[in-house]
């Protein structure tokens, strides 16, 4: 273990390990096998790669992504370890200088692509040296429940039979206790021990608000805390990502889209761009993320809901991996809830995997609906129980008001029952407003008696009335689009309980009166959170960190690498807070060990020095 802090200090610049770091380090250079799970940011790297250059031989990293690993091996590399990857985007002479080396002893780690890895041609290579561990990053991968499974991360139970006596960690950022499970036994681990980390990410504050027009949104939000910072966008759709990027291009942010649609060519390209360049908001489907270990996106915002709390917990957490303040914010509205219910009862799996489908979206759609704290919720889904509201979502910063809805529940609901329940959500309020429609006459449901009955109310308040009936599967929706009441509607049709909704932020002004919102006055959009990282911080106004800023770019630039790659945001703090004079100060500070020392020490002590 002494060895591995003198890794940490020289190779790394870090004082000390984080968290778990050090206990399963301790494990993994014992010879045994390991499970990790850790939060994304929780520093999971540090795991194989101090025991990678402890140990004697090459450790070889199953990675599923070949666009990440040259951007792992960079940095490996900027900090002069030994580093190398073997996968399919490499020339055939490429390959063989990175076989020679590992046959002569020369790497420290090998990445390798999984269906690569368990080519013969492969295994032959690897049986010929001296491997120290085999680690397997996103090992959720392997799991068929999980929301990234991979077919070839079923194969590499080969390692154990291939290589018995060569210890395995494997690594993920997913949390769930069935996925745990699958991965020990797909893998084969040996009596592996397993090391859970909390996941909360105190850091990242949380956020949901109404969809109204998502767009403009958006906007309103990145232009009021996050201009000029990096960040990603869920959407759900192709077409939404391509509309949405160019739209806010057209707005003057540095926005670039990505989904599978796109060629290789571009997609490398617009990554590249996000990765090397600052400032980037990258707007995607889901197919973007998983991988991306740039430390310094600063939001994740979800125009679209995710597919359940896994994949919004995963989502988010590509957030804030530094450490310093992140917001995970989401739109959501009525459509929404319809889509997702739509997909649980369509699809072709067995009953019980839709059943659970349709647990899942529950889940989802109740942590949309919280009136209390976001993190504990998202916690107590994980398993961990933890005592305190957290002071860092919107729910702990402006509580939400909820107001008794029951009389406009029933009349909702009454609605769908008049009505046939065979509507959509558009004509429903509309016979509720008494909106003459060509349907409404034609259908004469300007003759039901629950005709023009929500006139007192807004549009916007019945779509939140709507909205939360779904997201209560108090009222259920079809193939279709239409809704119909459930089982559960009854108690509340007849009066026998009441029902409390949130208070609508459309519901201002013309109801809140009648329905006794008890939104609390003065509610600000933008509240100040209580999490502030420590130590005090060096604003990005400060000039010499803006100068130190400017010398890092123009580095990377040079290299073509990602500009963290030369030293992190909270590096450069430090610099430019305590303006260390000398080589010796700079190795005190907290990213500067001593292939950077080297590297670029003499660069930015001269930059600090000359700065006035
Ligand atoms: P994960 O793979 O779990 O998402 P990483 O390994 O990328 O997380 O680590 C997240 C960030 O934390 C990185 O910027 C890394 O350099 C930093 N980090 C990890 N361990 C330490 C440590 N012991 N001290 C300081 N920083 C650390
Ligand atoms: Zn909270």
């Amino acid at each position: 273990m002494e060895q591995a802090l003198e890794v940490l200090r020289t190779v790394f610049g870090y004082q000390d390990f984080r968290g778990q770091q050090a206990a399963v380090i301790e494990h993994v250079l014992k010879g045994e096998d390991t499970l990790v799970l850790m939060p994304t940011g929780g520093g999971k790297s540090l795991c194989f790669q101090v025991p990678a250059l402890v140990c004697k031989g090459t450790a070889v990293v199953v990675s599923p992504l070949i666009a990440l690993m040259q951007n792992q091996v960079d940095r490996l590399k900027e900090l002069g370890v030994r580093a190398a990857y073997l996968n399919s985007s490499q020339s055939p002479a490429a390959a063989r200088d990175v076989e020679r080396m590992l046959r002569a002893g020369n790497l420290d780690l090998i990445y390798v692509a999984p269906e690569r890895l368990t080519m013969d041609s492969c295994i032959a290579l690897l049986k010929g040296v001296e491997i120290s561990l085999f680690a397997i990053d996103e090992a959720h991968c392997i799991s068929q429940w999980g929301h990234d499974f991979r077919s070839d991360y079923l194969q590499l139970s080969l390692i154990v039979e291939e290589f018995p006596s060569v210890p395995v960690i494997a690594l993920t950022a997913t949390a769930d206790e069935r996925t745990r499970q699958e991965i020990v036994k797909r893998l084969r681990l040996r009596s592996a021990r397993t090391f859970v980390s909390s996941f909360n990410r105190p850091n990242i504050q949380y956020r949901v608000t109404e969809k109204v027009t998502a767009k403009d949104q958006l906007l309103d939000f990145i232009r009021s805390e996050h201009q000029d910072d990096a960040g990603i966008v869920y959407c759900l759709s192709r077409k939404t990502v391509e509309a949405t990027a160019k739209w806010l291009v057209q707005k003057g942010v540095n926005a670039i889209p990505y989904h599978a649609g796109l060629s290789t060519g571009v997609r490398e390209k617009n990554l590249s761009k996000f990765l090397k360049e600052d400032g980037v908001v990258v707007v995607a489907t889901i197919a973007f993320g998983m991988g991306i270990d740039k430390p310094d996106v600063r939001f994740v915002a979800h125009i679209d809901l995710p597919k359940n709390i896994e994949a919004y917990y995963q989502e988010t957490g590509r957030a804030g991996r530094d450490g310093d303040a992140a917001t995970a914010w989401m739109v959501y509205g009525i459509q929404d809830a319809i889509m997702l219910r739509k997909m649980a009862s369509q699809g072709d799996g067995s009953a019980a995997f839709k059943r659970i489908e349709a647990q899942k979206i529950q889940a989802l759609l109740g942590y949309c609906e919280l009136t209390s704290c976001r993190r504990q919720a998202l916690l107590q889904y994980f398993g961990e129980e933890s005592q305190n509201a957290c002071g860092n979502c919107d729910a702990c910063m402006t509580p939400i008001a909820s107001w008794d809805a029951t009389i406009e529940a029933q009349k909702a609901m009454s609605n769908i029952h008049r009505t046939g329940q065979r509507f959509g959500v558009g004509h429903l309020i509309d016979v509720l407003m008494a909106r003459p429609s060509d349907k409404i006459q034609s259908l004469k449901h300007d003759e039901v008696s629950t005709y023009g009955i929500g006139k007192d109310q807004s549009e916007g308040v019945w779509r939140s009335v709507y909205r939360q009936l779904v997201a209560r599967d108090l009222v259920r929706v079809d193939d279709y689009g239409s809704l119909a009441l459930t089982e559960k509607s009854k108690s509340i049709l007849r009066g026998e309980e009441k029902l409390f909704l949130r208070t609508s932020s459309l519901k201002e002004g013309k109801a809140s009166t009648k329905s006794r919102s008890k939104k609390r006055a003065g509610a600000s959009k933008s509240p100040t959170p209580r999490y502030s990282p420590a130590p005090a911080k060096i604003g990005s106004g400060n000039s010499l960190f803006k100068a130190l800023s400017a010398l890092r770019l123009e580095l990377a630039k040079k290299q073509d690498l990602p500009s963290y790659c030369i030293f992190h945001n909270a590096t450069l703090e430090e610099m430019a807070r305590l303006k260390p004079k000398t080589k010796s100060d700079l190795l005190e500070i907290s990213g500067v060990g001593a292939a950077k020392l080297e590297k670029y020490g003499q660069i930015f002590i001269d930059a600090i020095n000359q700065h006035h």
